[in-house]
This record gives structure tokens, sequence and C-alpha cells, in this order.
């Protein structure tokens, strides 16, 4: 492929080295969608342009979620389509990273010639020189063998990880912990991110310190399982909140994901204290609403024990919102199993579900049960669990009609023409205003409630 030329004139025309215009695909969580923010803060340091399509990219990057059905088969789908792009851009590099990248490794190479590098989700920080690798490699042995896989858990390392965001707008996302140590029996997580580690407390404090600095006036603390955190120095979930509550400017905390076993006293009290501060609002997975089944879950908590934890929050804010995950169909889950679920949804009267059938993932245990659910009586639960929760959400959100709520103004949004912004119990709110008002808590009086937003007008000062 070089012909005469030497392997420095090759560099001085490839545009990967001068750095180049790179693309990431994102699936799956929140967390996901940090580690992109990450990626791509890394890569512009490298001196590589962000560029919102495939088709203008010397780098496109996949960055992949394992949680959802056929993980594999949507990667190899997807780098399938950049199949043209590559035969007009030899120099194109595709990498895959994420939770597939780390479960598959070198597979995915192995089946996919269209794949330059893979990395795995604790080996981000060795993006820019992957991807440079990549391309030195090809310059020099363009075999597939020599194709590049980092999915190696740094077991031992600490979690030193500084927060970057490129451009922080009045609401952000801080990552206090990653991995999990629970293995619950459906979840890969633990296989995909490792053992949970929590970063420590000084590091997240400077970190939000800086944010605040740069405009942020909200911050979401995240995590699998953010009330297990746990810093080196001791500090637990309930300090962490309570320090960053008391030390930082901050006009709002929010957290996500909490774990029903986890979720103790302790943290109850600080957030009381912490009012209004602390967001009403709490996204509490419950899964199944059958004890047997959440102990085949292996979830450390019974259908009467997570109902207590949700008195014991809505005992010290009343007005809390919560929302949850839920699985149908769980290996076993028989109708009655089913209709506890159904019982709790109503029960609890969440807001919000993520609700999804159960499909069984590599290396997980609960994929060897027997008793697996067929898959026509899961799509019925699932319609059946989405229209007893439509039909109990509507009255929740009218109910703020004629309501006056803070809100933290966010930004404006074209396409409406509204500025936007969120309520302390996460709900979406349009209104008309000035642009001044963005990074402000002002009082919205809400005049329209919609499944998913509301609308509303600024309360002028008195
Ligand atoms: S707590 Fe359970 S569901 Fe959540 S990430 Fe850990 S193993 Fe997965």
């Amino acid at each position: 492929m070089a012909g005469n030329s030497t392997h420095l004139d090759l560099l001085e025309t490839d545009p990967l080295a001068t750095g180049g215009r790179v693309f990431i695909s994102t699936y799956g969580c929140q967390m996901n969608v940090n580690d992109t923010e990450r990626m791509y803060a890394l890569l512009e340091m490298a001196n590589y342009t962000p560029v919102d399509s495939p088709e203008l990219a010397d780098v496109i990057i996949i960055n992949s979620c394992s949680v959802r059905e056929k993980p594999v088969h949507k990667v190899y789908s997807e780098v399938g389509k950049y199949k043209k792009l590559k035969d007009k851009k030899p120099h194109l590099r595709i990498g895959v990273g994420g939770c597939v990248g780390q479960q598959e490794k070198g597979q995915l190479i192995a089946k996919s010639p269209l794949i330059d590098f893979v990395f795995g989700t604790d080996n981000i920080d060795l993006l820019p020189s992957l991807v440079s690798r990549s391309r030195a490699i090809d310059l020099e042995l363009p075999q597939r063998e020599q194709k590049l896989v980092e999915a190696q858990f740094q077991h031992r390392a600490p979690y030193h990880v500084e927060t970057l965001v490129r451009k922080p707008g009045v609401a952000t996302f801080v990552n206090i912990t990653k991995g999990c140590d629970n293995f619950c029996t459906f979840c890969v997580v633990p296989f995909t991110r490792g053992r949970e580690k929590s970063r420590p407390l000084q590091h997240v404090l400077n970190d939000v310190r800086e944010l605040t600095k740069r405009g942020v006036k909200e911050v979401t603390l995240l995590g699998q399982n953010v009330n297990s955190y746990q810093s080196e120095c001791g500090a637990d979930f309930a300090d962490l909140m309570q320090t960053l509550a008391r030390s930082t400017d901050l006009l709002r905390i929010r957290f996500t994901t909490s774990h029903p076993k986890d979720f103790n006293a302790k943290l109850v009290e600080v957030l009381e204290r912490n009012q209004p501060k602390v967001c009403e609002y709490v996204h509490l997975p419950f899964q199944a609403g059958s004890s047997r089944v959440l102990e085949l879950m292996n979830r450390g908590y019974t259908r009467e024990e997570y109902l207590e934890k949700v008195q014991m929050i809505r005992r010290i804010m009343p007005n809390v919102v919560f929302s949850t995950d839920i699985i149908v169909g769980f290996p076993s889950e028989t109708e009655a199993d089913f209709q506890d679920t159904l019982a709790l949804v109503k029960e609890v009267g969440f807001e919000t579900i993520f609700a999804f059938k159960y499909s069984p993932r590599p290396l997980t245990k609960a994929a060897q049960f027997e008793d697996q659910v067929p898959e026509d009586v899961k799509d019925r639960r699932l319609q059946e669990l989405f229209a007893a929760h439509d039909a109990q959400a509507m009255p929740m959100v009218t109910k703020y009609e004629g309501q006056i709520l803070e809100v933290l103004v966010e930004g404006y949004d074209q396409n409406r023409g509204n500025l936007h912004g969120r309520t302390s119990q996460n709900k979406n709110v349009f209104f008309l205003g000035s642009e001044d008002l963005i990074g402000k808590l002002i009082p919205v009086k809400i005049t329209k409630a919609f499944p998913a937003t509301l609308r509303g007008e600024v309360v002028p000062p008195q």
C-alpha cells in the first residue's frame, strides 16, 4: 500500500497524523453517554475535532451497550454500514468501545475485519494512543492479526479520573462510582464494567467546585449503585451528599442509580437536612414485585422491604417523585408474580417506569435458569404493564396544572422557541422568557401538563 513512499511521507499526508475528525455513536445508559463525553474530551486534547456525522469522520467509534437485546448484532450491523465509507477513505479507523467491546474483546475484530481496534470500559483513557497506534500499525503491518485490543480490567488501579466535560451546561453529570459488585442474576454489568470502585471524596468535591466555576448549577452524581459509594477516606454516600450540599455553590443535587438494599436511614437524614438543594426525585429500580422473583434475581430485598424504603423517603420528602426499572418475564415468573408487579406499580404510584422483557445475557446466572418464559407471554405482560401505568400516569401529571413550581432554567430550545428547565421532581417545563434567566431558579406557573412535559408561564416578581 505504501508504494515508494516512506512511513514519514505517509504520516505527513495522513489526516490522522495531525489529529482528524471523530464521530462517536453512543448506545445505552447515562454511564455510556458520560463515557462518550470523556472520549471526545480526551481526543480533543489530542487534536481531534468532533463531527456530527460518520460521513465526515476520519475516526468512528461505536460506544456499545450490552444490556438490551442482540447487542453484538447491533455492533456488526452498524460497522457494516461504514463499509462504503472505508472503501472510499482507507485511512478511516473504526473502533468499538463500551460494554460489547469489553465482553467480546478480540472476537469482534476476528468476525469483522472492518474493525480496527477494540477497547474496554476500563481503558477509555488509552483511546488517543489506540487511535494513533492503530494508524501506525496499519502503515507498518497491515495484517489483521495486528489490530488492537485493550480490554483488561484495572481491578487494582484506583478510580482516579478527573471529570471531563467539554462545554458544561447548567446541569451536568459527575461519575462517582464505576462497576458493580451485586451480581443480580440477570445483569451483565459486573462482567462488562468490572468490580465496583469509588472516586475519592476530595476528587469529586474538587471537580464539582471546578464545574460550578464554569457555570454549572446542578450535578447528577452517577454510578451503577451510588448508594454503596465508599471513599478511601471512609466517607460513604450520605457523607458525600452532605459535603457537596454544604461546601459547594450548587443549587441542586441529583443522583442515580439507587439500589433499594443500600438506600439507608443515614442517607434519608442527609436528604432531609439538605432540602431543597437535594431534588425530590428518586430513581429506585424494583425490577419485580414478587419477593420470590426478587430472591431469584439476587436483589437483596423483598417486596415489603422495598415498600418500607419508599415510605421512609416519602416521610421526609412528601412531594418526592419515584421512577423505576422493571423486568417482566424473568425465568419462572408466574401470572401471580406478574400481578404482584402490577400491584406494586399501582401502590407506589411511579410517574415514570422503564420496563423491559427479560432476555438472557451471556455470563449471567439467569441465562442458565430453566423455566424461561415464552416470548408471547413476555410480550403480553409488557403491554399490560405499560397500559396499567399509562392509566395511572396522566392523573399524576395533571395535578401539576395550576401549581407554581421552582424551575432551574437550563437553556433555550430553538425548535420550540421556548426556554426550558426542570422542576425538583425532574419534570421538563417549557415556557416563554428571556435568555438571561438561564442558570437561575425561578417560579413557573404550570398551565398545561402532557405525559412527558409541562408547559408554564414565568411568575413575575411581586
Ligand atoms: S445492581 Fe444489579 S442490576 Fe444494577 S448494575 Fe449491579 S448487577 Fe446490574
